[in-house]
């Protein structure tokens, strides 16, 4: 299997700065005035590192998200990854979103692919299947690789769009609200899958939620963003949990019981601006 995970960097330190969000700030225009989303937010993420930013509605955490993505530019500051400034999209960057972006006339497998030709053009035809094999199977799509998303359930449909960007191997993976769309039985479910796909590959990921029991069970660091405007980070919290992880585990910890009742209360403290 072609892969190029942290593991390979035997004998090196994981970089504490591997990607680095320097004091970034972002705002829009609209009809009142000037509308300052982000501001002043100054992140770094170690290499290998699962990271949650956490925060109400509307704060800005989707807009942070698509500035790492190259989707969106900072008005001040600068993004770096891997020590390469961030100046547009790129294949060194995967992305989720809550909503699946499958193209409906491939089936699921030409779906992965699709992405693996464009990002892994280097690799021979043969190793690019490959990587779509075993990237469906491990999200146990195997069976139903030939199927098209209209006869894929809602849950499935995700399934495939996290084998696609984990099949890209990118520097880093940014997953906005990636179950939200799901019901709650499907979205723990996808929750195992990628906490176990993760803990065989430890990529760097930023994932967008504003649910507190998942950036918990997920993540190593929640990184708590205020209300806005100009939104901030206000808290930045190792996880204390030790991997591999499972929800069942955490429920019988009264640590997961503070841990989620500080961040709930941090949530819903008050606000000047709610979306
Ligand atoms: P979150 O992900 O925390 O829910 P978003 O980053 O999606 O929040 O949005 C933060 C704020 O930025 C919202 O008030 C939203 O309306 C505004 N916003 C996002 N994108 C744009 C845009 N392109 N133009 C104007 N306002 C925007």
């Amino acid at each position: 299997m072609p892969d190029t995970t942290v593991h390979d960097l035997a004998g090196s330190l994981p970089n504490p700065k591997f990607l680095h969000l320097e004091q970034i700030s972002k705002g829009y225009h609209h009809k009142n005035g000037w509308n300052q989303i982000v501001g002043d937010i100054d992140i770094a993420i170690e290499e290998g590192q699962f990271v949650s930013l956490l925060g109400p509605s509307g704060c800005g955490k989707s807009t942070v998200l698509s500035m790492i993505a190259g989707l969106t530019e900072p008005d001040e500051g600068n993004i770096w990854l891997d020590r390469h400034p961030i100046t547009g999209p790129g294949h060194d960057r995967g992305v989720v979103f809550q909503q699946h972006v499958l193209l409906p006339w491939m089936t699921a497998r030409e779906n992965v692919l699709f992405g693996l030709d464009s990002a892994r053009r280097n690799l021979p035809r043969a190793q690019r299947e490959e990587l779509a094999d075993h990237y469906l199977e491990t999200v146990k799509l195997g069976h139903a690789k030939d199927r098209r998303p209209g006869e894929l359930s809602g849950g499935m449909q995700q399934r495939v769009g996290i084998a696609r960007a984990f099949a890209l191997q990118p520097k880093v993976l940014l997953l906005d609200e990636p179950f939200g769309a799901l019901d709650a039985l499907t979205r723990v479910d996808l929750q195992n899958e990628l906490l176990r796909l993760w803990e065989s590959e430890r990529r760097t990921v930023v994932m967008v939620t504003h649910d507190v029991d998942e950036a918990i069970v997920l993540s190593d660091r929640i990184l708590v963003l205020s209300h806005g405007p100009a939104a901030t980070v206000t808290q930045d919290i190792a996880v204390p949990f030790a991997r591999p992880r499972s929800q069942d585990e955490l429920n019988k910890d009264p640590r997961f019981y503070d841990l989620r009742a500080a961040l709930l209360a941090s949530l819903t403290a008050p606000t000047t601006d709610a979306a």
